[in-house]
């Protein structure tokens, strides 16, 4: 099962991605998490992103398209992986098409002006990668991971006028990826991907449930097989 998930920042793709990793047994590679890992370790890499990724703007596409080559090329992929985050335009989608062939895009649909609320209520424990929301989904203790206990920090990208700026940069430059997979027809005869919008309004479990429903069916398929 090869997948990517699609929407704006603050559409749910995290924490669906989570959830959809665990039940099929595939990697959840997100370029975003590959990232920040990079800047908080200050290698090379996040050196030279730290400010764009701050900032709210995009990484060059030949960065990001040579860190998902070399992660797909690991064995771990082999079975199938889910990319979260990645491709954002549509030089990253055709440079996608070179490196590994697509079953499903999953585009999850949330109204902008539910965006800001939960972005800017998102808490992250970062070690774990564990997602929370101070309304929607708090922690047990307020501040603190459920599991382990350690502090959580607000993404830097998280403040109010850096989300203006990624959702400014989502309208240009990756909503036209909606239309490009709505109408994309193949190339030399590779699979066309099957693009399902999914209605991101709702609660973690409903949301997660409509996407199950639809992955499910293509997991029964292949067992029948
Ligand atoms: P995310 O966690 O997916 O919201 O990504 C956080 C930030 O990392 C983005 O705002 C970008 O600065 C950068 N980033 C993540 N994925 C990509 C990508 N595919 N192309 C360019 N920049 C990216």
């Amino acid at each position: 099962m090869r997948l990517i998930l699609l929407g704006c920042p603050g559409a749910g793709k995290g924490t669906q991605a989570k959830l959809i990793s665990q039940r099929y047994h595939i990697p959840q590679i997100s370029t975003g998490d590959i990232l920040r890992t990079a800047i908080q370790q200050g290698t090379a890499l996040g050196k030279k992103v730290k400010e764009i990724v701050e900032s709210g703007h995009l990484v060059p596409d030949a960065v990001v398209i040579q860190l998902v080559q070399e992660r797909l090329e690991q064995s771990d992929c082999q079975n199938g992986f889910l990319l979260d985050g990645f491709p954002r335009t549509v030089e990253q989608s055709e440079a996608l098409q070179h490196l590994a062939s697509i079953d499903y895009v999953i585009d999850i649909d949330v109204p902008e002006e539910e965006i800001i609320n939960r972005l800017s209520g998102r808490r992250i424990h970062p070690a774990s990668g564990r997602i929370y929301h101070i309304q929607n989904n708090p922690p047990r203790v307020a501040g603190r991971d459920d599991v382990t206990g350690d502090p959580l920090i607000q993404r830097p990208d998280d403040r109010e006028e850096t989300i203006r700026k990624r959702l400014q940069v989502y309208q240009d430059q990756t909503r036209p990826l909606k239309e490009y997979y709505q109408h994309y027809k193949g190339n030399n005869g590779s699979p066309v991907p099957r693009y399902v919008k999914i209605d991101g309004a709702g609660t973690v479990d409903e949301i997660s449930n409509k996407i199950f429903s639809i992955l499910d069916k293509d997991k029964c398929k292949e067992t029948i097989k």
